[in-house]
Protein backbone atom coordinates (compact mmCIF):
# COMPACT_ATOMS: atom_id res chain seq x y z
CA UNK A 1 0.00 0.00 0.00
CA UNK A 2 1.08 3.44 -0.68
CA UNK A 3 2.23 5.76 1.95
CA UNK A 4 -0.12 8.71 2.34
CA UNK A 5 2.90 10.97 2.29
CA UNK A 6 3.68 9.67 -1.12
CA UNK A 7 0.59 11.06 -2.99
CA UNK A 8 0.97 10.69 -6.33
CA UNK A 9 2.46 14.07 -8.29
CA UNK A 10 0.56 13.08 -11.58
CA UNK A 11 -2.61 14.47 -12.36
CA UNK A 12 -5.37 11.77 -11.94
CA UNK A 13 -8.95 12.50 -13.35
CA UNK A 14 -12.41 11.25 -12.27
CA UNK A 15 -15.73 11.90 -13.80
CA UNK A 16 -18.80 11.54 -12.14
CA UNK A 17 -22.51 11.77 -13.38
CA UNK A 18 -23.62 14.02 -9.53
CA UNK A 19 -21.38 15.10 -6.86
CA UNK A 20 -22.09 17.39 -3.84
CA UNK A 21 -20.02 20.13 -4.26
CA UNK A 22 -19.81 23.18 -1.27
CA UNK A 23 -22.46 24.63 -3.61
CA UNK A 24 -25.17 21.71 -4.35
CA UNK A 25 -24.91 19.16 -6.41
CA UNK A 26 -23.62 19.53 -9.48
CA UNK A 27 -24.12 17.18 -13.03
CA UNK A 28 -21.61 15.54 -15.00
CA UNK A 29 -18.56 16.59 -13.11
CA UNK A 30 -15.05 16.30 -14.53
CA UNK A 31 -12.50 16.59 -11.60
CA UNK A 32 -8.80 16.24 -11.22
CA UNK A 33 -6.26 15.41 -8.50
CA UNK A 34 -2.43 16.49 -7.35
CA UNK A 35 -0.38 15.46 -4.84
CA UNK A 36 -3.81 13.97 -3.19
CA UNK A 37 -5.57 17.50 -3.56
CA UNK A 38 -8.20 18.36 -5.48
CA UNK A 39 -6.78 20.18 -8.50
CA UNK A 40 -9.75 21.28 -10.52
CA UNK A 41 -13.68 20.82 -11.01
CA UNK A 42 -15.70 21.56 -13.80
CA UNK A 43 -19.45 20.76 -14.32
CA UNK A 44 -22.07 19.73 -16.89
CA UNK A 45 -18.64 18.37 -18.87
CA UNK A 46 -19.01 14.96 -20.93
CA UNK A 47 -16.65 11.56 -19.71
CA UNK A 48 -12.90 11.90 -21.03
CA UNK A 49 -10.78 8.70 -22.26
CA UNK A 50 -8.31 9.79 -19.52
CA UNK A 51 -10.71 10.26 -16.56
CA UNK A 52 -11.65 7.39 -14.27
CA UNK A 53 -15.47 7.13 -14.16
CA UNK A 54 -17.18 6.89 -11.20
CA UNK A 55 -19.81 4.35 -10.21
CA UNK A 56 -22.29 6.68 -8.36
CA UNK A 57 -23.07 9.73 -6.72
CA UNK A 58 -19.81 11.51 -5.42
CA UNK A 59 -19.68 12.48 -2.07
CA UNK A 60 -17.17 14.51 0.47
CA UNK A 61 -16.24 12.09 3.33
CA UNK A 62 -17.07 12.83 7.12
CA UNK A 63 -14.64 13.20 10.00
CA UNK A 64 -15.65 11.60 13.19
CA UNK A 65 -14.96 14.19 15.82
CA UNK A 66 -14.52 11.14 18.69
CA UNK A 67 -13.06 7.88 19.42
CA UNK A 68 -11.38 5.77 21.90
CA UNK A 69 -10.23 2.87 19.40
CA UNK A 70 -9.35 0.18 22.52
CA UNK A 71 -13.30 0.77 23.29
CA UNK A 72 -14.24 -0.94 20.19
CA UNK A 73 -13.02 -4.48 21.62
CA UNK A 74 -16.19 -3.83 24.25
CA UNK A 75 -19.07 -3.52 21.82
CA UNK A 76 -22.07 -4.92 22.38
CA UNK A 77 -20.72 -6.57 25.67
CA UNK A 78 -21.92 -4.71 28.19
CA UNK A 79 -25.98 -5.14 27.10
CA UNK A 80 -26.48 -7.95 30.44
CA UNK A 81 -28.12 -6.64 32.86
CA UNK A 82 -26.20 -6.22 36.30
CA UNK A 83 -28.25 -4.44 38.65
CA UNK A 84 -31.47 -2.32 38.10
CA UNK A 85 -29.73 0.72 37.51
CA UNK A 86 -27.19 0.03 35.15
CA UNK A 87 -25.65 3.33 34.23
CA UNK A 88 -22.67 5.04 32.56
CA UNK A 89 -20.79 4.62 35.85
CA UNK A 90 -21.18 0.53 35.56
CA UNK A 91 -20.54 0.51 32.06
CA UNK A 92 -17.10 2.05 32.77
CA UNK A 93 -16.57 -0.35 35.74
CA UNK A 94 -16.12 -2.61 32.73
CA UNK A 95 -14.09 -0.69 30.48
CA UNK A 96 -11.40 -0.40 33.40
CA UNK A 97 -11.52 -4.25 33.35
CA UNK A 98 -10.77 -4.57 29.93
CA UNK A 99 -8.00 -1.73 30.06
CA UNK A 100 -5.92 -4.19 32.46
CA UNK A 101 -5.21 -6.40 30.15
CA UNK A 102 -4.44 -4.38 26.88
CA UNK A 103 -0.57 -4.27 25.43
CA UNK A 104 0.51 -1.93 22.38
CA UNK A 105 0.23 -4.79 20.02
CA UNK A 106 -3.85 -5.34 20.51
CA UNK A 107 -4.13 -1.42 20.46
CA UNK A 108 -2.62 -1.72 17.53
CA UNK A 109 -5.19 -4.70 15.85
CA UNK A 110 -7.77 -2.97 17.85
CA UNK A 111 -7.15 0.32 16.07
CA UNK A 112 -6.20 -0.96 12.55
CA UNK A 113 -9.58 -3.24 12.12
CA UNK A 114 -11.78 -0.01 13.92
CA UNK A 115 -10.03 2.05 11.22
CA UNK A 116 -10.71 -0.35 8.19
CA UNK A 117 -14.42 -0.09 9.28
CA UNK A 118 -14.67 3.57 9.29
CA UNK A 119 -13.05 3.81 5.88
CA UNK A 120 -15.80 1.33 4.83
CA UNK A 121 -18.47 3.81 6.61
CA UNK A 122 -17.09 6.92 4.76
CA UNK A 123 -14.82 8.71 8.04
CA UNK A 124 -11.74 9.56 6.55
CA UNK A 125 -10.31 11.36 9.98
CA UNK A 126 -10.92 10.79 13.24
CA UNK A 127 -9.86 12.49 16.44
CA UNK A 128 -8.77 10.20 18.46
CA UNK A 129 -8.74 10.90 22.26
CA UNK A 130 -6.55 8.95 23.47
CA UNK A 131 -5.93 8.46 26.79
CA UNK A 132 -4.75 4.85 27.70
CA UNK A 133 -0.91 5.56 27.59
CA UNK A 134 0.99 3.93 30.10
CA UNK A 135 1.62 0.08 30.71
CA UNK A 136 -0.67 -2.18 33.36
CA UNK A 137 -0.29 -0.95 36.86
CA UNK A 138 0.43 2.38 35.26
CA UNK A 139 4.36 2.03 34.55
CA UNK A 140 5.83 4.11 31.91
CA UNK A 141 6.48 2.42 28.88
CA UNK A 142 10.52 3.17 27.60
CA UNK A 143 8.71 5.37 25.03
CA UNK A 144 6.13 7.81 26.63
CA UNK A 145 4.94 7.66 23.07
CA UNK A 146 4.60 3.80 22.84
CA UNK A 147 0.53 3.52 22.68
CA UNK A 148 -0.05 7.26 20.52
CA UNK A 149 2.68 5.42 18.19
CA UNK A 150 0.40 2.40 17.90
CA UNK A 151 -2.23 4.56 17.04
CA UNK A 152 -0.47 6.47 13.96
CA UNK A 153 0.85 3.20 12.74
CA UNK A 154 -2.50 1.78 12.99
CA UNK A 155 -3.79 4.67 10.75
CA UNK A 156 -1.11 4.63 8.52
CA UNK A 157 -1.94 0.77 7.85
CA UNK A 158 -5.47 1.42 7.16
CA UNK A 159 -4.88 4.93 5.03
CA UNK A 160 -6.62 6.64 7.59
CA UNK A 161 -6.39 10.68 8.41
CA UNK A 162 -5.89 10.88 12.59
CA UNK A 163 -6.02 13.43 14.22
CA UNK A 164 -4.33 12.55 17.58
CA UNK A 165 -5.90 14.16 20.91
CA UNK A 166 -3.39 13.09 23.31
CA UNK A 167 -5.12 13.25 26.70
CA UNK A 168 -4.73 15.06 30.14
CA UNK A 169 -5.84 13.14 32.71
CA UNK A 170 -4.66 13.26 36.43
CA UNK A 171 -7.14 13.14 39.24
CA UNK A 172 -10.01 10.84 39.72
CA UNK A 173 -12.69 13.76 40.43
CA UNK A 174 -13.54 17.54 40.94
CA UNK A 175 -10.78 19.46 42.71
CA UNK A 176 -7.89 17.59 41.98
CA UNK A 177 -9.14 14.25 43.75
CA UNK A 178 -6.29 11.16 43.73
CA UNK A 179 -6.83 8.69 40.71
CA UNK A 180 -8.46 5.65 40.95
CA UNK A 181 -6.40 2.22 40.65
CA UNK A 182 -8.46 1.54 37.33
CA UNK A 183 -7.34 4.86 36.04
CA UNK A 184 -3.40 4.04 36.32
CA UNK A 185 -3.02 3.28 32.76
CA UNK A 186 -4.21 7.31 32.16
CA UNK A 187 -2.15 9.08 34.89
CA UNK A 188 -0.37 12.12 33.37
CA UNK A 189 1.41 15.12 35.59
CA UNK A 190 1.24 18.19 33.37
CA UNK A 191 4.96 17.62 32.65
CA UNK A 192 4.78 14.35 31.33
CA UNK A 193 1.84 15.49 29.36
CA UNK A 194 3.50 18.32 27.66
CA UNK A 195 6.78 15.62 26.78
CA UNK A 196 4.38 13.11 25.64
CA UNK A 197 2.43 16.05 23.36
CA UNK A 198 5.93 16.92 22.01
CA UNK A 199 7.21 13.48 21.20
CA UNK A 200 3.67 13.26 19.62
CA UNK A 201 4.49 16.72 17.37
CA UNK A 202 7.74 15.32 16.49
CA UNK A 203 6.15 11.92 15.15
CA UNK A 204 3.43 13.55 13.42
CA UNK A 205 5.79 16.65 11.76
CA UNK A 206 5.04 17.57 8.08
CA UNK A 207 2.41 13.87 8.04
CA UNK A 208 0.45 14.11 5.01
CA UNK A 209 -3.20 13.64 6.85
CA UNK A 210 -2.84 13.68 10.28
CA UNK A 211 -3.11 16.86 12.69
CA UNK A 212 -2.67 17.10 16.50
CA UNK A 213 -4.54 18.42 19.07
CA UNK A 214 -4.71 19.52 22.67
CA UNK A 215 -6.95 17.26 24.94
CA UNK A 216 -8.03 17.22 28.86
CA UNK A 217 -10.15 14.35 29.73
CA UNK A 218 -13.48 16.42 31.22
CA UNK A 219 -13.08 18.68 34.20
CA UNK A 220 -13.27 15.66 36.98
CA UNK A 221 -9.53 14.60 35.61
CA UNK A 222 -7.37 18.29 35.71
CA UNK A 223 -7.25 21.18 37.82
CA UNK A 224 -7.67 24.78 36.71
CA UNK A 225 -4.23 25.59 36.89
CA UNK A 226 -3.27 22.05 34.54
CA UNK A 227 -5.27 23.54 31.97
CA UNK A 228 -4.01 27.08 32.54
CA UNK A 229 -0.48 25.74 31.88
CA UNK A 230 -0.81 23.20 29.03
CA UNK A 231 -2.58 26.45 27.57
CA UNK A 232 0.14 28.98 27.56
CA UNK A 233 2.73 26.42 27.30
CA UNK A 234 1.36 25.24 23.84
CA UNK A 235 -0.63 27.86 22.83
CA UNK A 236 2.66 29.02 20.52
CA UNK A 237 3.59 27.97 17.08
CA UNK A 238 2.80 25.14 15.73
CA UNK A 239 -0.15 24.39 17.88
CA UNK A 240 -1.69 27.79 18.44
CA UNK A 241 -4.58 26.68 16.58
CA UNK A 242 -4.76 23.09 17.36
CA UNK A 243 -8.40 22.00 18.11
CA UNK A 244 -8.79 21.37 22.11
CA UNK A 245 -10.92 18.44 23.15
CA UNK A 246 -12.72 17.68 26.27
CA UNK A 247 -15.67 15.59 27.77
CA UNK A 248 -18.38 18.47 29.49
CA UNK A 249 -21.28 17.20 30.66
CA UNK A 250 -22.21 13.67 29.63
CA UNK A 251 -23.77 12.94 32.64
CA UNK A 252 -26.11 14.62 35.94
CA UNK A 253 -24.01 13.06 38.26
CA UNK A 254 -21.27 15.03 36.60
CA UNK A 255 -23.07 18.27 36.40
CA UNK A 256 -24.29 17.86 40.35
CA UNK A 257 -20.57 17.12 41.23
CA UNK A 258 -19.53 20.09 39.23
CA UNK A 259 -22.13 22.06 41.08
CA UNK A 260 -21.10 20.87 44.56
CA UNK A 261 -17.16 21.82 43.88
CA UNK A 262 -17.47 24.88 42.42
CA UNK A 263 -21.02 26.54 42.43
CA UNK A 264 -21.06 26.57 38.85
CA UNK A 265 -21.75 23.64 35.89
CA UNK A 266 -19.27 22.18 33.89
CA UNK A 267 -20.32 24.29 30.84
CA UNK A 268 -20.29 27.13 32.73
CA UNK A 269 -17.51 26.95 34.67
CA UNK A 270 -15.19 26.24 31.44
CA UNK A 271 -17.01 29.64 29.71
CA UNK A 272 -16.77 31.88 32.78
CA UNK A 273 -13.03 30.45 34.44
CA UNK A 274 -11.24 29.75 31.00
CA UNK A 275 -13.12 30.94 28.22
CA UNK A 276 -14.97 28.99 24.94
CA UNK A 277 -13.87 29.71 21.31
CA UNK A 278 -13.73 28.05 18.05
CA UNK A 279 -10.69 25.85 18.76
CA UNK A 280 -13.06 24.02 21.60
CA UNK A 281 -14.38 20.60 21.24
CA UNK A 282 -16.89 20.08 23.59
CA UNK A 283 -17.95 16.32 23.78
CA UNK A 284 -21.07 15.38 25.03
CA UNK A 285 -22.44 18.42 25.89
CA UNK A 286 -25.64 16.62 26.67
CA UNK A 287 -27.05 18.57 30.00
CA UNK A 288 -26.72 22.41 29.36
CA UNK A 289 -29.15 25.25 30.40
CA UNK A 290 -30.29 27.84 27.85
CA UNK A 291 -27.56 30.05 29.22
CA UNK A 292 -24.90 27.52 28.83
CA UNK A 293 -25.83 26.11 24.98
CA UNK A 294 -26.08 29.93 23.99
CA UNK A 295 -22.90 30.52 25.52
CA UNK A 296 -21.24 27.84 23.56
CA UNK A 297 -23.47 28.89 20.06
CA UNK A 298 -21.86 32.10 20.39
CA UNK A 299 -18.09 31.06 20.69
CA UNK A 300 -17.98 29.15 17.80
CA UNK A 301 -17.07 25.70 19.14
CA UNK A 302 -18.02 22.27 18.28
CA UNK A 303 -20.67 20.34 20.19
CA UNK A 304 -18.80 17.19 19.71
CA UNK A 305 -22.26 14.66 19.59
CA UNK A 306 -21.92 10.41 19.90
CA UNK A 307 -25.65 9.75 19.11
CA UNK A 308 -25.64 5.72 19.22
CA UNK A 309 -23.11 5.72 21.86
CA UNK A 310 -25.12 8.52 24.56
CA UNK A 311 -28.13 6.33 23.79
CA UNK A 312 -26.28 3.34 24.59
CA UNK A 313 -25.16 4.80 27.70
CA UNK A 314 -28.21 6.43 28.55
CA UNK A 315 -26.93 9.84 29.22
CA UNK A 316 -29.87 12.01 27.75
CA UNK A 317 -30.54 13.76 24.80
CA UNK A 318 -28.20 16.87 23.63
CA UNK A 319 -30.70 20.44 22.97
CA UNK A 320 -30.13 20.22 19.13
CA UNK A 321 -33.15 21.86 18.05
CA UNK A 322 -32.49 24.85 20.22
CA UNK A 323 -28.87 24.58 18.94
CA UNK A 324 -29.30 24.32 15.40
CA UNK A 325 -31.98 27.94 15.93
CA UNK A 326 -28.67 29.29 17.59
CA UNK A 327 -26.61 28.41 14.45
CA UNK A 328 -24.42 25.95 16.85
CA UNK A 329 -21.43 24.17 15.59
CA UNK A 330 -21.78 20.17 16.16
CA UNK A 331 -19.91 17.35 14.41
CA UNK A 332 -20.48 13.26 15.28
CA UNK A 333 -18.69 11.22 16.75
CA UNK A 334 -18.45 7.24 17.02
CA UNK A 335 -17.00 7.45 20.64
CA UNK A 336 -17.20 3.89 21.92
CA UNK A 337 -18.01 2.39 18.25
CA UNK A 338 -21.33 0.42 19.13
CA UNK A 339 -21.71 1.53 15.66
CA UNK A 340 -19.78 2.43 12.41
CA UNK A 341 -22.08 4.09 10.51
CA UNK A 342 -22.47 7.93 9.36
CA UNK A 343 -26.34 7.13 8.48
CA UNK A 344 -26.92 5.75 12.05
CA UNK A 345 -25.32 8.84 13.93
CA UNK A 346 -27.01 10.80 11.89
CA UNK A 347 -30.33 9.05 12.08
CA UNK A 348 -30.36 8.85 15.67
CA UNK A 349 -29.74 12.71 16.48
CA UNK A 350 -32.91 13.21 14.51
CA UNK A 351 -34.88 10.65 15.77
CA UNK A 352 -34.11 11.84 19.24
CA UNK A 353 -35.48 14.94 18.90
CA UNK A 354 -38.29 13.54 17.02
CA UNK A 355 -39.10 11.78 19.95
CA UNK A 356 -38.41 14.14 22.60
CA UNK A 357 -40.84 16.69 20.85
CA UNK A 358 -43.53 14.49 19.06
CA UNK A 359 -42.67 16.44 15.62
CA UNK A 360 -40.95 15.19 12.68
CA UNK A 361 -38.40 16.64 10.64
CA UNK A 362 -36.71 18.65 13.52
CA UNK A 363 -33.38 19.37 12.50
CA UNK A 364 -33.52 21.86 9.65
CA UNK A 365 -32.45 25.34 9.15
CA UNK A 366 -34.35 27.98 7.05
CA UNK A 367 -31.98 28.15 4.24
CA UNK A 368 -31.89 24.58 4.15
CA UNK A 369 -34.86 22.80 4.73
CA UNK A 370 -33.86 19.39 3.83
CA UNK A 371 -33.31 17.58 6.95
CA UNK A 372 -30.72 15.19 4.90
CA UNK A 373 -28.75 17.75 3.03
CA UNK A 374 -28.67 20.05 6.48
CA UNK A 375 -27.77 16.75 9.18
CA UNK A 376 -24.48 15.91 6.38
CA UNK A 377 -23.74 19.60 5.78
CA UNK A 378 -23.53 20.29 9.28
CA UNK A 379 -21.51 17.42 10.48
CA UNK A 380 -19.51 17.91 7.72
CA UNK A 381 -18.17 21.09 9.17
CA UNK A 382 -18.25 20.73 12.54
CA UNK A 383 -15.83 17.56 12.12
CA UNK A 384 -13.77 20.05 10.02
CA UNK A 385 -13.66 22.07 12.30
CA UNK A 386 -13.33 19.89 15.52
CA UNK A 387 -10.68 17.77 13.60
CA UNK A 388 -8.40 20.57 12.12
CA UNK A 389 -8.88 19.09 8.58
CA UNK A 390 -10.82 20.62 5.45
CA UNK A 391 -12.97 17.65 3.57
CA UNK A 392 -15.31 18.46 1.15
CA UNK A 393 -14.95 18.92 -2.94
CA UNK A 394 -13.41 21.94 -3.67
CA UNK A 395 -10.05 23.30 -5.03
CA UNK A 396 -6.92 23.14 -2.52
CA UNK A 397 -8.79 20.39 -0.24
CA UNK A 398 -7.31 16.89 0.75
CA UNK A 399 -8.86 14.59 -2.11
CA UNK A 400 -11.01 12.38 -0.10
CA UNK A 401 -14.22 11.24 -1.81
CA UNK A 402 -16.95 8.39 -0.95
CA UNK A 403 -19.06 6.65 -3.95
CA UNK A 404 -22.38 5.52 -2.70
CA UNK A 405 -23.62 2.07 -4.16
CA UNK A 406 -25.93 3.49 -7.97
CA UNK A 407 -27.15 -0.34 -7.68
CA UNK A 408 -29.45 0.89 -4.51
CA UNK A 409 -32.96 1.11 -6.46
CA UNK A 410 -33.59 4.62 -3.84
CA UNK A 411 -30.04 6.16 -4.78
CA UNK A 412 -30.46 5.31 -8.28
CA UNK A 413 -33.87 6.71 -9.23
CA UNK A 414 -33.50 9.42 -7.09
CA UNK A 415 -33.37 13.30 -8.09
CA UNK A 416 -29.96 14.90 -6.47
CA UNK A 417 -32.19 16.91 -4.16
CA UNK A 418 -33.46 13.82 -2.36
CA UNK A 419 -30.48 12.04 -2.71
CA UNK A 420 -29.10 12.47 0.68
CA UNK A 421 -32.59 12.33 2.75
CA UNK A 422 -32.93 8.45 0.83
CA UNK A 423 -29.24 7.45 1.70
CA UNK A 424 -30.06 8.62 5.47
CA UNK A 425 -33.48 7.24 5.76
CA UNK A 426 -34.23 4.91 3.40
CA UNK A 427 -32.58 1.85 4.16
CA UNK A 428 -29.73 0.03 6.72
CA UNK A 429 -27.41 -1.62 3.94
CA UNK A 430 -24.25 0.22 3.90
CA UNK A 431 -23.97 1.82 0.92
CA UNK A 432 -20.20 3.55 0.68
CA UNK A 433 -19.11 1.75 -1.93
CA UNK A 434 -15.46 3.38 -2.85
CA UNK A 435 -13.48 5.35 -0.64
CA UNK A 436 -10.59 7.46 -1.26
CA UNK A 437 -8.07 9.50 0.97
CA UNK A 438 -5.90 11.78 -0.65
CA UNK A 439 -6.43 10.65 -3.84
CA UNK A 440 -5.75 7.15 -3.33
CA UNK A 441 -8.57 4.26 -3.28
CA UNK A 442 -9.14 2.83 0.43
CA UNK A 443 -12.33 0.86 -0.48
CA UNK A 444 -12.59 -0.79 -3.66
CA UNK A 445 -16.08 -2.37 -3.93
CA UNK A 446 -16.99 -2.23 -0.40
CA UNK A 447 -13.40 -3.69 0.59
CA UNK A 448 -10.17 -2.85 1.74
CA UNK A 449 -7.38 -5.11 0.77
CA UNK A 450 -6.41 -6.06 4.17
CA UNK A 451 -9.49 -6.52 5.49
CA UNK A 452 -8.99 -10.45 5.68
CA UNK A 453 -5.94 -10.21 7.92
CA UNK A 454 -7.09 -7.86 9.76
CA UNK A 455 -10.31 -9.12 10.59
CA UNK A 456 -8.27 -12.73 11.86
CA UNK A 457 -5.98 -10.95 14.36
CA UNK A 458 -8.90 -9.22 15.60
CA UNK A 459 -10.94 -12.22 16.29
CA UNK A 460 -7.91 -13.65 18.41
CA UNK A 461 -7.59 -10.16 20.20
CA UNK A 462 -11.01 -10.48 21.31
CA UNK A 463 -10.86 -14.06 22.29
CA UNK A 464 -8.02 -13.13 24.04
CA UNK A 465 -9.05 -10.08 26.15
CA UNK A 466 -12.59 -10.60 26.44
CA UNK A 467 -13.23 -14.79 26.98
CA UNK A 468 -8.98 -15.39 27.76
CA UNK A 469 -8.93 -17.54 25.19
ZN1 LIG B 1 -15.39 9.84 25.05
Amino acid sequence: MNSLNQANSDLQHFFAERALLPSGWADNVLFSVKNGRFHSFSTNCAATDQATTLSGPVLPTMANVHSHAFQRIMAGAAEVSLNPNDSFWSWRDLMYKIVQKLTPDDAHIIAKQLYIDMLKAGYTQVGEFHYLHHDIGGKHYGQLGEMSNQLISAADDAGMGLTLLPVLYSHSGFGGQAPNAGQARFIHSTDSYLTLHQACAEKLANHATHKLGICFHSLRAVTKSQIDTVLQTLNTTPHKTSPIHIHIAEQQKEVQDSVSWSGQRPVEWLHNEIGLNDRWCLVHATHLTDAERQAIAASQAIAGLCPTTEANLGDGIFPAVEFEKEHGRWGIGSDSHVSLSIVEELRTLEYGQRLRDQQRNRLYRPEQTSVGDNLYQQALLGGNQACDVSLGLAVGHRADFMVLDESQPFIAASESKDLLNRWLFATNKNLVKDVFVAGQQRIKNFHHEEEEASRCAFIQIIKKVMYDA
